[in-house]
């Protein structure tokens, strides 16, 4: 049997249409676009690329899309500085820091200062103890957009065995509470877990946030399992590739994402899904 393909691109498609109908609403309501600026400091070229297409995506569905580059070499309070006057703007309604910072610059103390209400990458503080209380706030875009896939495909979680495999702030934890939220029965791995494949080989669904290409071997895989593969990596020709041993996995898995193709559409999405519930919320 081969498994069904999970098209992130076909969803993250769905999830702009929203979006743009939304923005158009908001805009007609208040008399002004939804905003999201970001803040890029220095020079790395990939954080470029991301943030560009951050705000393209912004304008393409209606928004305000910002952009404040900051020189390399500016100072921790300058940044926080930055996000304070934003903070404080009452057309601002999501706040983005582009990750990484440079070294001089701490990004747990920036991030810690956005204004929840506005931090549309979920990463604050308040908005991770929200989303581990299982109460509403604003979530991480990646693991909100490997939950908006299962959703898409009608999966059903609750008692259902899920293995996430890595526990970043940023992915593998958020996706574990939001599965334990909806009443999965959630194993976390990690680098130090004792056999992975038998952990694997009793999962419903499994998700890998890893970013080490080919560590979910296919013989792992459960027949008719979930995999969302958020890892992203290269393989031996340069091409993109996730954690999962794709072609084979494929043929045990029930639904499976591809990469490229599967979560990574996903990801700016789901930013403008957060950032106009974040400007829907304040106008309450
Ligand atoms: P990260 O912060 O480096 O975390 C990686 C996690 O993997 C850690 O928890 C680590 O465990 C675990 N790990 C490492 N080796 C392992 C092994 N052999 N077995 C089991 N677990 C292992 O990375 P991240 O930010 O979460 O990102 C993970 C992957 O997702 C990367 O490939 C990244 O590029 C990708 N990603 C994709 C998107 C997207 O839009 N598609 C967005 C974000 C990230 P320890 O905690 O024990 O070190």
């Amino acid at each position: 049997m081969s498994a069904q393909l999970i098209d992130g691109k076909a969803v993250a498609k769905k999830v702009r249409a929203e979006a743009q109908a939304r923005a158009a609403a908001f805009e007609q309501r208040h008399g002004r676009k939804p905003g999201l600026e970001v803040v890029l400091v220095g020079d790395d070229p990939a954080s470029h690329v991301y943030v560009r297409n951050k705000e393209k995506a912004s304008i393409e569905v209606g928004m305000r899309g910002v952009v404040h580059r900051v020189p390399a070499d500016a100072s921790e309070a300058k940044v926080i500085e930055l996000v304070q006057r934003l903070n404080a703007d009452p057309n601002v309604d999501g706040i983005l820091v582009q990750l990484p910072l440079p070294k001089q610059i701490g990004a747990d103390a920036v991030i810690a200062q956005i204004d929840a209400g506005k931090d549309v990458d979920g990463l604050t503080p308040l908005n991770a103890g929200l989303l581990a209380l299982g109460r509403p706030g604003l979530r991480p875009c990646t693991p909100f957009g490997c939950m908006r896939l299962l959703d898409e495909i009608a999966c059903r979680l609750e008692g259902k065995r899920a293995v996430v495999i890595g526990r970043s702030n940023l992915v593998g934890k958020p996706i574990a509470q939001m599965l334990l939220a909806r009443n999965a029965t959630v194993t976390m791995a990690h680098s130090r877990t004792a056999d992975l494949g038998a952990l694997v080989a009793e999962a419903d669904v499994v998700v890998a946030a890893v970013g080490k290409r080919d560590l979910v071997r296919d013989a792992w895989v459960k027949p008719g399992a979930v995999v969302i593969d958020v890892g992203m990596n290269k393989n031996d020709a340069g091409k993109l590739c996730g954690d999962v041993e794709f072609e084979a996995a494929k043929e045990r898995a029930g639904f499976i994402t591809p990469v490229p193709g599967g979560v990574g559409p996903m990801t700016i999405a789901m930013l403008l899904n957060n950032t106009i519930d974040a400007a829907e919320a304040r106008q309450r």
